[in-house]
């Protein structure tokens, strides 16, 4: 998300007649586009920020932002305790960056962490720096509505809104105009994109009935995109469990061109945590929605968010995590150690009470367990034929290409004349835990 938000900073920084550099040295702004999510992405900034006060000493002219999540949970206090910051813009104050840069350079206040009901920065063409021209993210909606009691992300992004589908569309052609050939739709979370022309999804129950007939929803909007863009490969991240309906799944099962494939954290697999983290669905709801997309899309590709030793974690509760690992088997996890952010439900109300050694024992079972289920998964490909879109030429072998399944796992095959962007049928011959290997299909 920082990635596809950063493409539309520098979109913003181009208009305003900014040119970008790739050799951070030569800049006269440096942007840093943070992450709150947890403790350590935070100290990651804080590392970056003083490794970057040499620069300032030799350089006075030079400016200092950070933008996104950092910016809205620390505002001033940036300013304050990192002396070498000179503008902070929250994720929804963007378009205001030029300004900010000009105040700064007039020692007048550049903060604005302002969070909106409306900014989707719908208008905005992203301009591509980070990727490799074939995949591209596409943001469909920003902020958060869920409230999950761990989370910081509801305070630093701002309520839930969806953008217009038609800018989504506009978008989608000029990267596929471009050449792109696979899109990640992206939202914190997607399942539950609602857009009815008038603004946050909280203010629906007042839309006029003429909004409400034709709104659109995530899985219409989905099979739009499906639809319009049938040589276009589509993915879209993150599902919350809560959120997903049936019909998301129906538009996937009725679409070759959009991937079996679902990022859908469980977090815990106990229910007396899940409802303290107000989640909003129990164990069982999550299995039988696994089952549900067992039913309708054999084959897709399941990967999954945990956090070991939220609050009053026991180690009943832990090994329901474990169970829970084993009955859906997921293709790959971001494991997390749970770390109190301020401000959020969580450290207001449970003290962070899960000692640091047991919270990181948990995390390496659960770290060893998945490891396992990775394994087995990639084994389970060997003897099949995967349709890859190769996305770059490997690091280890020059005549070799890699890129990923429909179910998002990497493999690695020799080139054979084949280029990068292409769809190509790869027949699987060996698996590590991370990669298959492959050769072309005859
Ligand atoms: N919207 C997504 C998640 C966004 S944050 C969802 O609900 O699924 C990405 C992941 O960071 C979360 O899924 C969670 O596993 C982790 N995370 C969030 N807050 C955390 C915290 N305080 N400590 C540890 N992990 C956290
Ligand atoms: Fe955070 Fe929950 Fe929203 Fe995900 S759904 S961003 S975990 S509040």
């Amino acid at each position: 998300m920082n990635v596809a938000d950063s493409e539309v900073v520098y979109a913003i920084m181009e208009e305003a007649g900014y040119a970008r550099t790739s050799d951070y040295k030569q800049a006269d702004v440096i942007f840093l586009n943070t992450c709150s999510v947890r403790e350590k992405a935070e100290q990651t900034v804080r590392n970056k920020l003083s490794n970057f006060s040499h620069l300032k000493r030799t350089r006075p002219h030079l400016l200092i932002g950070v933008l996104g999540c950092m910016a809205s949970r620390a505002k001033e206090r940036l300013l304050e305790e990192e002396k070498m910051v000179d503008i902070v813009a929250g994720p929804d104050s963007y378009r205001d960056l030029p300004h900010l840069v000009d105040n700064a350079r007039k020692n007048l206040c550049a903060v604005n962490v302002q969070l909106s009901l409306e900014e989707t920065y719908d208008d905005i063409i992203p301009v591509r720096v980070s990727g490799n021209g074939i995949s591209a993210f596409v943001s469909v909606m920003r902020g958060c509505d869920n409230m999950c009691t761990y989370c910081v992300v509801p305070y630093t992004r701002g309520r839930e809104r969806s953008r217009d589908p038609q800018t989504i569309i506009n978008e989608i052609q000029i990267l596929a105009d471009e050449g792109y050939k696979e899109i990640t739709l992206l939202g914190q979370n997607i399942d539950s994109y609602l857009w009815y022309g008038g603004g946050p999804k909280k203010h629906f129950d007042k839309a006029s009935e003429e909004q409400k007939k034709n709104a659109v929803r995530f899985s219409q909007l989905l099979t739009m995109v499906a639809e319009r863009f049938p040589m276009l490969r589509i993915r879209f991240c993150t599902s919350n469990p809560h959120d997903m309906t049936d019909d998301v799944l129906d538009a996937i099962a009725s679409h070759d061109n959009i991937c079996r494939y679902l990022h859908l954290p469980f977090q815990s697999g106990s229910n007396r945590i899940l409802k303290h983290m107000h989640r909003g669905y129990t164990r069982e709801e999550y299995m039988a929605l696994i089952d549900r997309i067992h039913a309708k899309l054999p084959d897709c590709g399941i990967t999954m968010d945990v956090i070991a030793g939220y609050p009053t974690e026991t180690e009943e509760d832990h090994q329901d995590t474990l169970s829970l690992m084993c009955y859906v088997k997921y293709d790959f996890g971001y494991m997390f150690k749970y770390s109190e952010r301020p401000g959020t439900y969580a450290a207001g109300h449970y003290p962070d009470d899960v000692p640091d050694d047991v919270k990181q024992r948990r995390l390496d079972e659960i770290i060893s367990l998945q490891s396992e289920h990775s394994a087995q998964r990639n084994r389970s490909y060997i003897g099949r034929t995967c349709r890859i879109l190769a996305e770059g030429v490997s690091k280890k072998n020059k005549e070799e290409l890699f890129g990923r399944n429909p179910q998002g796992i990497v493999a690695v095959f020799p080139a054979e004349g084949h280029t990068i962007g292409e769809f190509i049928d790869v027949e699987i011959i060996d698996a590590t835990q991370g990669t298959l290997i492959g050769i072309i299909k005859k």
